[in-house]
């Protein structure tokens, strides 16, 4: 099996290649699936069927709880829920790796890394280095799990120092690294881990509101080169691929998904983001006047309309409302107008999520649109259908340099003749701002669950 393991891990790596080639688009992204989890069982019996697997007592055990439990979760788990998940699972990959460091740190003659306090120095630099990164990875996803859970407050937490608090931490942990591989002192070693868990903590507190999905990206990058790390421990050469891509990947997401922010990752890293401006709910319209309609008032003008674009947004993943929109545009489609849906990169609570729900609806590919290609149709068009849409719509973003979403791209709905917006109330979305579209001389506030004002909308429209 030792002579054919590096094939049948180059079959893996390959499947993996295939199932971030396929991920990256929602035809293929069920391919792509079914290539990583061909990748991972060939990988998972290939590791298995080596002849350093000395006992199967604590594997196979291990392997029964722990994809019972992931079934159990995978299983049970919302689609509105599945960021805090993946937090918590890249949680898990750095405590493997910090696990993985410590065991070849205590007893490194079973690595074949060197005897105790003799520990080649290569190893001990890859030690170090998978040690820092996997503690960093553990406290930061569980703080990142935290709030996008609700268990902690999502606002940002900001004290006096702070930055340079965090900047003294991290040449603190490289110091701890570089004395680490010249002294091999155990106490060190602990103080790595220390350090690199209390960073993992503060690094990821003062960022708050709508820089999680690039937080969540970024630990998931970690969590890979983490991974990869453990791999020249184990000199496993297939988790070096494995975590090299998913380290990429990661980055290269969170690269794409701050382009798409239009802020810089340092500025992102630096945190803070959402918070002064952060009032709440924002409940008071004051004495601008709100203009409200109902399902009845958006089927007379969606029937009257020569096209509507379809904005949909977190509300209408929690409403489970994409089937009735899908209904909705197939009448209005009958009746000759043009339906087409907008698709804001941070739309929702992940990367794709609105792509997700639309495929699974059915809608068909070629009538949904990214922001760049479709922002520009907005003034040539009769309505627009915010549904459960709130921060990808906000113009501060373009005209308030005050506001904490400044410089984000958002969709230029304001633009079209008329926007209804579907949502509960006159509340913020997750960024915690006011939207001045509310109150928009073209606008009308369809107020109701999504899912509900959709199926009247629908009736109306049948009747
Ligand atoms: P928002 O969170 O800005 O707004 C969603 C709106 O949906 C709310 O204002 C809420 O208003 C409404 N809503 C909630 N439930 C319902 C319901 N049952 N029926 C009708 N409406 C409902 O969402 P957007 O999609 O506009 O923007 C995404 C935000 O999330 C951005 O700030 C983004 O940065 C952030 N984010 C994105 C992630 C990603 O990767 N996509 C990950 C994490 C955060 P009301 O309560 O009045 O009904």
């Amino acid at each position: 099996m030792e002579t054919l393991a590096p094939l049948f891990y180059l079959v893996a790596s390959v499947c993996f290649i295939m199932a971030l080639r396929g991920l990256s688009g929602p035809e293929t992204a069920r391919t792509g699936l079914l290539f990583g989890m061909a990748g991972m069982a060939i990988a998972v019996v290939t590791t298995l069927m080596m002849p350093i697997v000395a006992s199967y007592w604590w594997i196979i055990p291990a392997i029964v709880i722990g994809g019972s439990v992931g079934t159990g979760i995978a299983l049970k788990i919302k689609m509105t829920d599945l960021p805090q998940l993946m937090a918590a699972f890249h949680s898990l990959v750095g405590l493997a790796a910090v696990f993985v460091a410590s065991a070849a740190f205590t007893n490194p003659e079973a690595y074949g890394i060197g005897v105790a306090g003799d520990i080649k120095t290569a190893s001990l630099i890859e030690m170090a280095l998978g040690v820092a990164v996997g503690a960093i990875t553990f406290t930061g996803s569980i703080i990142a799990f935290g709030k996008l859970q609700g268990l902690i407050s999502g606002k940002p937490v900001t004290f006096p120092m702070q930055h340079p608090l965090n900047a003294g931490l991290g040449l603190l942990m490289l110091a701890l690294i570089v004395m680490l591989c010249t002294t091999e002192s155990g106490f060190v070693f602990l103080l790595l881990i220390g350090v690199a868990l209390a960073l993992g903590i503060l690094m990821i507190i003062p960022i708050g509101g709508a820089d999680m999905p690039v937080i969540v990206s970024m630990l998931n990058s970690y969590s890979g080169w983490a991974a990869a790390g453990i791999g020249f421990t184990l000199h496993n050469n297939l988790l070096i691929i494995v975590g090299a891509l998913v380290g990429a990947s990661g980055a290269i997401l969170s690269y794409i998904m701050c382009k798409g922010m239009n802020r810089s990752f340092l500025n992102v890293l630096l945190g803070g983001f959402g918070g002064e401006q952060a009032a709440g709910p924002a409940a008071a319209a004051g004495d601008r006047a709100v203009k409200i309609g109902s399902a009845e008032d958006a089927a007379y003008i969606m029937k009257n309309a020569a096209s509507v674009i379809v904005v949909p947004g977190y509300g209408m993943a929690v409403a489970q409302a994409q089937h009735a929109v899908r209904e909705m545009a197939d009448i209005l489609k009958k009746e000759g107008v043009t339906v087409k849906y907008a698709i804001h990169p941070v739309a929702g609570r992940m990367p794709g999520h609105m792509n997700v729900l639309l495929a699974e609806a059915s809608v068909p590919y070629d009538e949904v649109f990214e922001l760049e290609d479709i922002n520009r149709d907005f003034p040539m068009t009769d309505v627009v259908y915010v549904i459960g849409a709130n921060d990808i719509t906000n113009p501060a973003a373009k005209n308030d340099p005050s506001s904490p979403i400044y410089g984000m791209p958002v969709l230029d709905v304001e633009k079209a003749k008329t926007v209804l917006f579907v949502k509960r109330s006159m509340g913020s979305g997750y960024a915690g701002i006011d939207n001045p579209l509310f109150y928009g001389d073209n606008t009308m506030m369809l107020l109701g669950d999504a899912k509900k004002m959709t199926e009247d909308i629908v009736k109306a429209l049948e009747h």
